[in-house]
């Protein structure tokens, strides 16, 4: 269970520096604390285009989440947003003058150590968080995601992948901001070699090198990097990952989340079912068992008949 029992940002404000995988672009991300509980939301410093992190932004979802508004986008968003959610930092306001996050070192540890530096603040009012209720599925070509009640956040991940060097790799964690940094955190994203060509000749990964990925040839039996951090790396990465898409439900989650061989178009659409069906969850407040729910500025128990 989470020991925050207010809405947390950022002490001091953070700036990283780095390059886009895909586009290889420099950018400049500052991460700003509110003084509200607003959530977090992307600025794009140039034009001063505000997109918060939420599911109904989503552009591409092709090797990174996007988000997408009035023509502009932000690329690689989700390993600062799983930093953000992995230490339960849920509201900032994250300033970019670029389209494409930093890749960093392809995991999420950078992200913490700046947020760790900045150190955190707790805001007025309860922390409000989505409570599921009962069980939402996605599935599509043999991979599926459900959701179902749990008190508190756990994840459970299966990946097979037909690789002497990943195979089938199955984790399972109640998140903590503890376990996030110490289990997950560090896990650096992967690809196979051969679809390193296929993704320069799409114009992207022109930032991919062995500093920011974890990369398998085609049938050999480790990485061509000197190690790996975890033997099990690639789905811890993917748990990382799917930490920081649910950031795009808007609010911390209590339930558990189980994945098998999905990847960030499964996780998007996880979080669009579960928001879409009204019934599978409600509002609840750290420190409060029972859900409750927030009709017309009323705040009412679930254990209430709710209107229709
Ligand atoms: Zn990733």
């Amino acid at each position: 269970m989470s020991r925050t029992q207010h809405p947390q940002t950022l002490r001091h404000a953070v700036t990283v520096s780095g390059r886009g995988l895909h586009s290889n672009k420099p950018c400049r991300v500052t991460i700003h604390p509110v003084e509200q509980p607003s959530g977090i939301r992307f600025l794009h410093g140039p034009s001063g285009i505000e997109i918060p992190a939420k599911a109904d932004l989503v552009g591409e979802l092709t090797l990174a989440t996007t988000l997408s508004k009035d023509g502009l986008r932000f690329g690689t968003v989700e390993h600062l947003l799983a930093a953000l959610m992995g230490l339960e930092i849920e509201h900032a306001l994250i300033e970019v003058d670029s389209e494409e996050l930093p890749i960093l070192d392809g995991s999420a540890g950078p992200w913490v150590d700046a947020l760790v530096n900045a150190g955190t603040r707790s805001l007025a009012g309860p922390r409000r968080m989505i409570k599921v209720l009962r069980p939402v599925e996605v599935s599509a070509q043999g991979k599926w995601m459900r959701v179902s009640p749990y008190s508190g956040l756990r994840l459970r991940y299966t990946i097979d992948f037909n690789h002497p060097a990943i195979g089938r790799q199955s984790r399972e964690l109640s998140l903590t901001p503890e376990k996030f940094r110490r289990e997950l955190a560090s896990a650096r994203t992967f690809c196979m070699e051969q679809d390193i060509e296929f993704m320069r000749s799409k114009g992207l990964a022109l930032g991919g090198s062995l500093e920011n990925a974890v990369v398998f040839p085609a049938n050999g039996k480790s990485a061509l990097n000197d190690a790996l951090r975890y033997e099990d790396e690639a789905v811890r990465h993917k748990m990382l990952d799917l930490v920081g898409d649910l950031a795009l439900l808007g609010a911390p989650l209590q339930g558990l989340v189980e994945a098998h061989a999905a990847g960030h178009a499964l996780h998007v659409a996880l979080v669009k079912a579960l928001l879409d069906d009204t019934q599978a969850w409600g509002w609840t407040e750290a420190g409060i068992q029972t859900p409750v729910r927030h009709v017309f500025g009323h705040r009412i128990s679930s254990t209430q008949p709710l209107p229709a």
